[in-house]
């Protein structure tokens, strides 16, 4: 392999040649040259970090913190420049992880797990760090997190128990809504919660309850079964009324607005009018009459748009999601207008299908797909 001088002695040594220069078998040893080198910039970038804490300059150049700093100096978001100060502040004390982090042994994230190791139980830390560090050279990406929490749970029971109690007090879920017009979900969850909600996801995103050939991907499918496990708790019977009614989207547009081709606004963010239409499908509808100035003046009956008679109906003769080959039962199933009554299509039997949610997505976002026999 090639030495990292005979790279330096053409200069740089991030680009000393062209990757086109590269043979099939020297790719996996220029990967493991660059990572070294990124886990050795990133260790300097740590030293000169903490030389500049341990000198004052962040206090001198009137700057409240070194993260403050930080962030005034590279231009970097703060949750990165704050998680870089506090590795660079642990590592002053960490002889063994700082020296194979220079060496470029160690990644950040490898380093990172060791500081967050630390800061636990920091005496124990100092007693088995080299033993830490050399299980952080080792062990696979997967295997080393396990490791650094049996170390925690031997080391220190009583600790392992209050950072249960920790993970359990951080508990957090955010759901708000971005400039591209998504909606961002995350958070963090305790283990015990976590394992229900993925156990509850893992129940429709996985293979097995896949029909053949879904053509999602994971992370899609994971997005999808959260979605579903939502709409099926807003279906349930037993989840309190608002109003006597149990809305999962209300929208109020205009006739002209659900029959054309505009966006309309939702809380968490804008909507086409053929999604608008999707929803509007199988719904509750209250017309409601305004005046000039767009002021809401009577309001008539809230009515489904399926009458229940007309959906009973419709459940005993499709059974369940008409898509061919899809066996979603017919509880889970909206009932799809062919030709939206927006678009004057009738509430007949003739021309309704049942449908599961994402293949009533598909049948109004392409072409409609044969009816299964
Ligand atoms: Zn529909
Ligand atoms: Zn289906």
């Amino acid at each position: 392999m090639t030495t990292e001088a005979e790279y330096s002695a053409d200069g740089d040594p991030v680009n000393p040649f062209p990757v086109d220069w590269l043979g099939d078998d020297e790719m996996v040893p220029e990967l493991q040259r660059l990572h070294r080198l990124k886990a050795q910039a990133e260790a300097r970038e740590a030293a000169v970090i903490a030389r500049v804490h341990r000198r004052g300059v962040p206090h001198a150049q009137g700057f409240a913190s070194p993260t403050a700093w930080l962030i005034a100096a590279t231009g970097e978001a703060p949750a990165v420049c704050r998680s870089r100060v506090r590795v660079a502040l642990a590592l002053q004390h960490m002889d063994h992880t700082r020296q194979a982090f220079a060496a470029g042994e160690l990644s950040e994230c490898r380093v990172r797990l060791l500081v967050d190791a630390r800061a636990g139980a920091p005496d124990l830390f100092r007693r088995d760090e080299p033993l830490l560090v050399e299980q952080a050279r080792t062990l696979s990406a997967r295997v080393f997190p396990k490791a650094l929490s049996h170390w925690r749970r031997l080391a220190d029971p009583d600790g392992a128990r209050f950072d249960a109690e920790a993970a359990f007090l951080a508990r957090r879920l955010h759901i708000s809504p971005t400039w591209e017009r998504t909606v961002r979900v995350d958070g963090d969850l305790d283990p015990e919660s976590g394992q229900i909600v993925l156990t509850a996801i893992r129940s429709l995103a996985e293979p097995a309850a896949l029909e053949p050939g879904d053509g999602r991907t994971p992370a899609q499918r994971r997005a999808d079964a959260l979605v579903e496990i939502c709409r099926r708790h807003l279906d349930s019977a037993d989840r309190p009324t608002q109003n006597g009614e149990r809305p999962h989207v209300t929208l109020a547009l205009s006739l002209a607005d659900l029959a054309g081709d505009g966006l309309i606004d939702l809380e968490t963010g804008p909507i086409t009018a053929e999604t608008a239409r999707r929803l509007a499908c199988d719904a509750t509808i209250t017309p409601i009459t305004l005046d000039g100035a767009g002021q809401p003046q009577t309001a008539g009956d809230a009515r489904r748009s399926i009458p229940p008679a007309l959906r009973r109906a419709l459940d005993l003769r499709d059974g369940g999601c008409t898509h061919p080959g899809c066996d979603i039962p017919a509880r889970w199933c909206d009932a799809h207008h062919i030709i939206h009554w927006a678009h004057r299509g009738k509430t007949t039997l003739t021309n309704l299908r049942l449908l599961c949610r994402p293949h009533h997505r598909t049948a109004h976002h392409h072409q409609p797909y044969p009816r299964r026999q």
